[in-house]
């Protein structure tokens, strides 16, 4: 029986002041909403101050990004023991973002990944296809590619810290979302792969989320499908009121 993961995605938003005054807002909101594991994944300068704000509550903190260095010359970048010392339990590696913006390919993933499970975070493996690549009808070989090269060397053992947010990039930050039919099924071919790799019990156990535009709005509907183990939140991860929604929507 798998639990719901429902985790907001910052991105480049929130100060530390900001960030301490949402989550004091958040806590008593979801006080007690353990249906859904709940995590939210903020900008590095915010992590501490995240943390301490969460202490006591059954808010989890996320980093959104590591790097797969464990030290050395890379200026300007975070490892993952560093994330761990200060508290982070989890980290978003492969968004869409990165991708697009900052060079990011399967191989980094891959390599991001492995470093990050090493230190023991959890990871929340980002992957999805363009308009281009679902309007062509290559969306399946697209996932099954990306969960492939993403994971290559990861056993099955590390796996079971890995959540795979399935996020049509098309989807993100655009106001459009699948239709639970689409995201249900893009899931399930995530599972299947996942079984293909490390068999039927792997593929039962792993969360798999949807993110792209989940909002307070049509949470429950993309929730109800049995291949939606929760959501990757952006916008919608912003705003206490609209959270709170989503994650009542996993605990009904
Ligand atoms: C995201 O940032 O992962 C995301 C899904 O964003 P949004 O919910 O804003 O589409």
């Amino acid at each position: 029986m798998r639990k719901y993961v429902i985790a907001g995605n910052w991105k480049m938003n929130m100060t530390p002041s900001q960030t301490k005054a949402f989550i004091t807002e958040l806590a008593p909101m979801v006080a007690g909403l353990d249906k859904c594991d709940i995590v939210l994944c903020v900008p590095y300068v915010d992590i501490a101050t995240a943390v301490e704000a969460a202490k006591g509550t059954n808010i989890h903190v996320g980093a959104e990004n590591v790097h797969f260095a464990e030290s050395g010359a890379y200026t300007g970048e975070i490892s993952a023991a560093m994330l761990k010392e200060i508290g982070t339990e989890y980290v978003v590696i492969g968004h869409s973002e990165r991708r697009q913006y900052f060079g990011e390919t399967d191989q980094t993933v891959n390599l991001r990944t492995k470093a990050a499970l090493k230190a023991g975070l959890k990871v929340i493996l980002c992957l999805g296809e363009v308009k281009e690549e679902r309007l062509s009808g290559i969306t399946n070989e697209v996932v099954r590619m990306q969960t492939k090269l993403d994971l290559a060397d990861i056993t099955a053992d590390e796996l079971k810290n890995v959540i795979i947010a399935y996020e049509p990039v098309w989807a993100i930050g655009t106001g459009l979302t699948a239709t639970p039919d689409q995201a249900d099924e893009t899931c399930g071919v995530i599972r299947e792969c996942i079984a293909e790799l490390y068999g039927s019990e792997a593929a039962e156990e792993i969360i798999v989320q949807y993110g792209g535009s989940m909002n307070d709005g049509n949470a429950a509907e993309l929730l109800a499908k049995a291949n939606v183990d929760g959501g990757l939140i952006g916008g919608a991860s912003l705003k206490t009121d609209k959270f709170t929604a989503i994650v009542k929507a996993a605990n009904a």
